[in-house]
């Protein structure tokens, strides 16, 4: 089973097996956390991501999927890198939203990884309200059987998403 942890920081200092992260569908960079992780990563992972648009993902990651690359100097193992749907208000998109933590899981499961710390997808650039991507990220993490993740860690990165997540998942528990 999965123990679901949560704690208010950086995710590019967090020594972890594999790092999520918020990436945009070029994966060639962006701002937010794919920018940190760039940044104090270096150069290796974004060759590796030039890699995968030249094969695989020619046109690009589609929202909902996932993909691993080394974590280059980063304090972990593998960047898992998914890409979240913009938030609408007019489009549900949360079935989306949950594929990014479930194919990042899948992910993680095929690389072996056991700790795994994870951003709150899309609640940035992207715009998704806190507390509903709160409830979908941890939701859909809790209910995703793996065979290798024991640890998913969401780093929060400010009081203000540290607290939803935190009132949202004491919600969760107190549901069961
Ligand atoms: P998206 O494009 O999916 O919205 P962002 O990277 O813009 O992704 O933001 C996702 C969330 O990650 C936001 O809540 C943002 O505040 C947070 N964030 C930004 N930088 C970091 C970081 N270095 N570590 C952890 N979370 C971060």
């Amino acid at each position: 089973m999965t123990n679901i942890t949560l704690t208010l920081g950086d995710i590019t200092d967090q020594s972890v097996d594999a790092v999520v992260n918020a990436a945009n569908s070029s994966l060639l960079g962006g701002g937010g956390v794919d920018g940190a992780i760039h940044r104090r990563g270096g150069p290796e992972i974004l060759e590796e991501c030039r890699a995968l648009r030249a094969a695989q993902y020619g046109g690009g990651l589609p929202a909902g999927q996932a993909v691993a690359t080394t974590a280059g100097r980063l304090p972990a193992g593998w960047v898992i890198h998914t890409v979240g749907p913009v938030w609408s208000d007019t489009e549900d998109r949360s079935a989306t939203l949950a594929s990014c933590y479930r194919e990042s899981l899948r992910v993680a499961d095929e690389l072996g990884a056991r700790t795994v710390a994870f951003p709150a997808i899309s609640t940035g650039v992207y715009r998704w309200p806190l507390r509903d991507a709160a409830r979908i990220a941890l939701t859909t993490v809790r209910d995703t059987d793996t065979r290798t993740v024991t640890e998913a860690r969401f780093v929060l990165f400010g009081q203000e998403a540290y607290d939803a997540f935190a009132e949202v998942w004491k919600g969760l528990q107190q549901a069961h």
